[in-house]
């Protein structure tokens, strides 16, 4: 073998490492995820209890991607516009058959709302105040389409992170779905507590569930808790999570 061949060799061993630390990453997250949403089903006496994955994709870059992808996960997500936009940019390449779903989980700043819709994302998960929410819908309007939203709640009351608190997240629910018709609230986010202490975050979770409940009672298309990242998500699951946002679990290689 000359230098040339050796090297594009071990570039193809690479390639299908990586390809195959995914696939199995991946397969192991769906088997924790079924058996937590298993025993949720037995702790409630539910029939069915589905959890839907999404791909946190923001450190990532395109071909661990496509290896996720090729391994089967189709929901993507991603926190910053700029990128999402590459992305969605670069599977269009590479995927262009293959429908994706992209998730925006991250901070929305308000002039870059444009640039979002103009990526026509399945579900935005971070509304965290009522001037977005308003601000969103305006975009909305004028662009005659109705877009699916989740509003993030700050569960654990923490000051660095986004959301409505607890106490507010009912008032401002009322106040959206009466006042920006042209989002779809369809439930809520939230990030568990930033501790190590297991009651705690499961305290948040729960109070997340709780104020969900609330909100499936007024209304029939609340249908998603978006709860529960690498750290946490069989908790989030216990707690009664509909949708888990994994990133690291998903694509570490070593
Ligand atoms: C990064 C991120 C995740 C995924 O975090 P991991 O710990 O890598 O699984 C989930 N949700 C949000 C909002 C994030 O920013």
């Amino acid at each position: 073998m000359d230098k040339h061949t050796r090297d594009k060799h071990a570039q193809n061993t690479q390639e299908r490492d990586r390809q195959a630390r995914i696939a199995s990453n991946l397969s192991c997250v769906m088997r924790q995820i079924q058996a937590a949403a298993q025993a949720y089903q037995t702790k409630t006496g539910i029939a069915e209890h589905r959890v839907k994955l999404i791909a946190v994709s923001k450190y990532q870059d395109i071909d661990s991607m496509r290896a996720l992808h090729l391994a089967g996960q189709c929901a993507f997500g991603e926190n910053k516009v700029q990128d999402l936009r590459q992305k969605v940019g670069e599977f269009a390449v590479i995927a262009p058959a293959k429908p994706i779903e992209w998730h925006f989980i991250g901070t929305l700043q308000r002039n870059k709302i444009n640039a979002l819709l103009a990526l026509s994302p399945t579900l935005i998960h971070s509304i965290d105040s009522l001037e977005l929410a308003l601000a969103l819908d305006e975009r909305c309007k004028a662009q005659g389409r109705i877009q699916p939203v989740l509003l993030q709640v700050n569960a654990a009351n923490e000051p660095s992170k986004h959301g409505f608190s607890p106490e507010s997240t009912l008032e401002a629910f009322a106040r959206i779905s009466s006042q920006a018709r042209n989002l779809q609230i369809c439930g809520l986010m939230t990030i568990g507590a930033h501790t190590q202490d297991i009651a705690r975050i499961q305290e948040s979770f729960q109070k997340t569930k709780e104020l969900y409940d609330c909100m499936k009672a007024q209304s029939s298309h609340i249908n998603t808790l978006s709860m529960g990242m690498s750290g946490d998500f069989a908790y989030a699951i216990s707690q009664g999570a509909t949708m888990v946002r994994i990133g690291s679990a998903l694509f570490t290689t070593h």
